[in-house]
């Protein structure tokens, strides 16, 4: 079963972008995931294809029609369509890989790319949009969004990465930010590798490893499940 992507935006040609190379592109060609690129524009109804106007009680900026949008999506998503129906924003629940698991298991995903100041309220309503945020900042469209998360979902896809335990102990996986990396040369401008990764034994490598991510993970994420309990200051 393959993921299928369709990304409703006003700039296709943003798509496939990043995804088209390296192991995104490949499992592209090779039909592990498709994508479909729907525009917008192409549902407006007026001779000028309009797809924002003003926003009801002033204000700058414009704001996306509520029709048109409705139109394209019920174009690529039709009832009955089982995939989520997101909308990238940053008022959404922020992207987590939780999430992005339960998307990869799923049968692909609807991703709507706002612009301007952002949506008609009534469509998000009537089409039942999940709003997903990829961080606390902003874009000035949801088309980079969409890419974040696609890129994200398929490197999970069977097949796609090429050693699968890699992505089974990455950072977030297990609550955890993960341990630092080392390669050859042994010694760097006066740096070595620290001695016990060389050591071939491989329990005390996974108890430094464990050691590492959970320092980490105190000192930079403290709001990590896996972070450790505070030590309690008397
Ligand atoms: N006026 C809005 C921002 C609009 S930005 C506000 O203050 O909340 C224009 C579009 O970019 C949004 O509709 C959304 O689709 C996308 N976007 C911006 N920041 C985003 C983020 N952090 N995550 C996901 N999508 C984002």
């Amino acid at each position: 079963m393959s993921f299928a992507a369709s990304v409703l935006t006003l700039y296709p040609e943003m798509f496939p972008g990043a995804l088209g190379v390296s192991l995104a592109g490949r499992a592209l060609e090779t039909g592990t995931w498709s994508l479909e690129t729907v525009q917008i524009r192409d549902f407006a109804s007026d001779r000028h294809r309009t797809v924002d106007d003003t926003p009801a009680g002033g204000g700058a900026g414009m704001v996306m029609r509520a029709d048109v949008l409705a139109k394209a999506i019920d174009h690529a998503s039709p009832p009955g369509d089982p995939r989520p129906r997101l909308l990238m924003s940053p008022r959404g629940k922020p992207l987590t890989q939780a999430r992005v698991r339960e998307l990869a298991a799923g049968p692909g995903a609807v991703i709507v790319c706002g612009r301007f100041e952002g949506v008609d309220q009534r469509v998000i309503e009537a089409r039942g949009l999940e709003e997903v945020s990829v961080g606390d900042f902003i874009l000035s469209g949801g088309e980079p969004a969409a890419l974040v998360l696609l890129d994200a979902v398929v490197r999970l896809l069977p097949g796609v990465m090429g050693n699968a335990v890699s992505g089974e102990e990455e950072s977030f996986e297990n609550g955890l930010l993960e341990h630092p990396h080392y390669t050859r040369p042994q010694e760097f401008e006066g740096r070595q590798i620290p001695e016990v990764l060389t050591s071939g034994n491989h329990k005390k490598i996974a108890a430094w490893r464990r050691a590492e991510a959970e320092k980490l993970t105190q000192e930079r994420r403290p709001d990590l499940p896996g972070a450790l309990p505070q030590p309690l200051v008397k």
